[in-house]
């Protein structure tokens, strides 16, 4: 094995070892903020000339040039332009290593036949973040006498002041400093966590199990007939959003005020994206705790983005973050996911298996076969339990042998709630 592959080897072996990420707010003081501006617009030009460099060797050469030869380069730029010698050489090679992880990502999507977006500049404004590696070298954490108080120390900057409203457990590997549109300042640091921490976060085993439909009256629909209701605030977030977009859009370009409007464009992005997390986190920490094996949707998210209707593309956008943290979390505790192709779930019998056309007006399903009536996304999570349960090899449908004679009726929420404190 040639040193190469030796290194590759050793780094996805690192690559596979499970990591917890964790968002801390920090407070850096005027002087470290304009620090950390300069170093990312010293970086973006980094970036920027590393990508230009990459794009003309390959034109007039012919050639892809390695991480490794730009990294080389570094040194020879720093010479030319000193103020590059401000920004801790690690972050700086990260800049470097970012257009690298550009191109991969670039032929790997060439290789997939996907839509392949060849890697672009970036302007000072999109550049918005720092990484850090090495824990104790280029940073470091420490944890204040007093409740939430931390510290984050960064090489060449020193201590800033961040909220630390969880302790870290394991190993801490990166950090990644990043300014949001706002201008407020966050850090993610990522821990790698040990066999006995992760043990911890082991939930005992549960035989429950559920199917998971997303829908567009509710957020989510149990096999269980429980409906998750879409938190209030969506509604009044979406209308409080497109307000500011008008306003934007009506701003004249260049001008201060489509600067100010703008900034309250992305302070309501901000706050949309931060009650959704919370409201996701809190509802996949409960289905984690009740069911041990979930079956939901295997969604194409990339094609639902895309929607221009702007309250369903905010539905879908918390749609793929619930998977993903539902994703997350099962894995931490134990539990399994099992994602089913979405075709035919709603169109489907969930007691007999018949097959009729369901527009999305029709809000129940009844079955003209065995005379099942029910709420039409209900039928849906119970078809997807159906085919995960099936995947997995646990048991598949039994089908009635006498059609009709269980006509299922909807069962609401309140109904099942009442069913399940009685047992
Ligand atoms: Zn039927």
């Amino acid at each position: 094995m040639s040193k190469q592959q030796a290194q590759k080897g050793k780094k996805e072996a690192e690559q596979q070892k499970p990591r917890k990420t964790y968002l801390f707010r920090l407070y850096p003081t005027h002087k470290q903020r304009d620090v950390l501006e300069e170093w990312l617009g010293l970086c973006c030009e980094t970036y920027n000339a590393a990508l230009d460099e990459r794009k003309s060797a390959y034109r007039m050469a012919g050639v892809s040039l390695a991480y490794e030869h730009q990294c080389a380069e570094l040194p020879g730029c720093k010479e030319v332009r000193p103020e590059l010698g401000e920004v801790p050489s690690q972050v700086l090679q990260d800049a470097v290593k970012r257009v690298d992880r550009a191109f991969e990502d670039f032929f790997r999507r060439v290789e997939n036949a996907e839509k392949p977006g060849y890697p672009r500049f970036r302007s000072r404004s999109r550049y918005d973040s720092l990484t850090f590696k090495q824990y104790g070298n280029s940073f470091h954490v420490l944890s204040g006498s007093k409740k939430n108080k931390g510290t984050l120390v960064l090489s060449k900057l020193g201590h800033v002041k961040m909220v630390m409203h969880r302790a870290i457990k394991g190993r801490p590997k990166t950090a990644i400093v990043k300014r949001t549109p706002t201008g407020k300042w966050y850090v993610s640091i990522s821990a790698e966590l040990n066999e006995e921490e992760l043990q911890e976060k082991r939930l005992p085993a549960c035989p429950e199990e559920v199917g998971i439909d997303v829908g567009l009256k509710a957020f989510a629909y149990l096999s269980t007939g429980e409906a998750i209701a879409h938190p209030r605030f969506f509604r009044a977030e979406e209308a409080a959003l497109a307000r500011a977009s008008r306003k934007l859009s009506k701003a004249p370009r260049g001008s201060k005020e489509r600067e100010k409007k703008r900034t309250v464009v992305a302070r309501v992005h901000e706050r949309i994206v931060n009650r959704r997390k919370n409201f996701i986190e809190q509802e996949v920490c409960k289905l984690i705790k009740r069911f041990g094996l979930f079956a939901v949707e295997a969604l194409v998210v990339r094609n639902m983005i895309r929607n221009p209707n702007l309250a369903k593309s905010i539905a879908d956008a918390s749609w793929s973050m619930f998977f993903t943290h539902l994703l997350d979390k099962a894995e931490e505790a134990g539990r399994v996911v099992v994602r089913v192709n979405p075709a035919y779930t709603s169109q489907t019998c969930s007691a007999c298996g018949h097959r009729q056309p369901m527009p999305l007006s029709v809000r129940v399903y009844e079955c003209p076969h065995c005379g099942l009536v029910i709420h039409r996304d209900h039928n849906g999570s119970l078809n997807i339990l159906e085919e995960g349960l099936k995947a997995v090899g646990r048991h598949s449908r039994v089908i009635p042998e006498a059609p009709g004679l269980q006509p299922w009726g909807v069962v609401t929420p309140h109904e099942l709630s009442s069913k399940h404190k009685t047992v």
